[in-house]
């Protein structure tokens, strides 16, 4: 049995895992007054919320083989040396962690946590050449050539939020201007779509969902169409750079599955001159581990 975890810009959870089922989990929500100080909130909710599972499940310490990290930024050597939506840099979670728990211990982006899980056990399992994008808070990804994922030296790379398609755009919180997921993230489409309606920044993705599907509120068809436009061509370049066989959309996007904007982007995506090899459009699918992907693979 595995501990993952799964770290994200507002919430962490964390699940008992056993290959690519979550036996349990508890989720830990920050409070804005929490935000202030996130190296503490981490590391507490961390703590407690493995006490309470392993209580809960009247398991010990012991009996865990592997404690997996799954985290939205960049890792180099055990150390998250950006994190914009955590706003955090330059944090070594895993030393005070080490102190704690003589357990095994990883920590890995959380696109790549997630799209580990997909080729392992969900939506790219038959495949060997994918593109992985995570589209959540902001957006990650991984890539797979060959059955391989592509891991650099350097830094974790594959950084697709970041890529600028639009320059001196809105302002990201990794300091560019422009990036992909200021326009492309679950996220941003909530600003935008909450902004309009005048409503509390804080409704759940369900509560999202259905305001789509409804969508003639004044102003959120144009939100929706602007959301889509930059999906779409932040997908349309990764697959001409990849010329992947399938690309999977997972974050709180993977819930979009069946929800007529997936329709809407694959056809945009078809749309004559929008992919170099305009016409062959690889496989778009949604991820089918959902949310539960980067808690599954942070154990990978
Ligand atoms: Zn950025």
């Amino acid at each position: 049995m595995k501990i993952g975890i799964d770290l994200g810009g507002s919430h962490v959870g964390i699940g008992l895992i056993e290959k690519e089922k979550i036996l349990d989990s508890q989720e830990k929500i920050f409070a804005r007054e929490e935000r202030k100080d996130m190296k503490t909130t981490i590391l507490q909710s961390i703590q407690s919320g493995i006490e309470e599972l392993l209580k809960r499940n009247r398991i010990t310490i012991e009996a865990i083989e592997l404690i997996g990290l799954a985290v939205p930024g960049t890792i180099s050597q055990g150390v998250i040396v950006k994190a914009g939506n955590l706003n955090l840099s330059h944090f070594d979670l895993l030393s005070p962690l080490k102190q704690i728990y003589q357990n095994p211990l990883q920590i890995r982006n959380d696109g790549k946590c997630a799209a580990l899980a997909e080729k392992e056990y969900g939506s790219l399992k038959q495949y060997d050449d994918c593109v992985f994008i995570n589209i959540g808070t902001g957006i990650g990804g991984a890539v797979f050539m060959g059955g391989k994922l592509l891991e650099p030296k350097r830094y974790s790379g594959f950084e697709f939020g970041h890529m600028v398609l639009n320059k001196g755009g809105r302002h990201c919180t990794c300091g560019k201007q422009g990036c992909f997921e200021t326009y492309a993230s679950i996220k941003a489409l909530k600003m935008k779509v909450t902004e309009t309606l005048d409503v509390d920044s804080d409704i759940s993705g369900q509560f999202l969902r259905e305001e789509l599907l409804i969508k003639d509120e004044p102003g959120v068809k144009e939100e929706i169409e602007v959301f889509l436009e930059y999906l779409k061509t932040g997908i349309a370049n990764l697959i001409d750079i990849f010329e992947p066989e399938i690309v999977s959309l997972g974050g709180s996007f993977a819930y979009y599955e069946g929800n007529p904007i997936l329709e809407q982007l694959i056809q945009k995506l078809q749309e004559p001159n929008t992919t170099f090899n305009s016409g062959d459009l690889p496989k778009i699918v949604t991820a089918s581990l959902k949310n539960d992907a980067g808690m599954i693979g942070a154990v990978i």
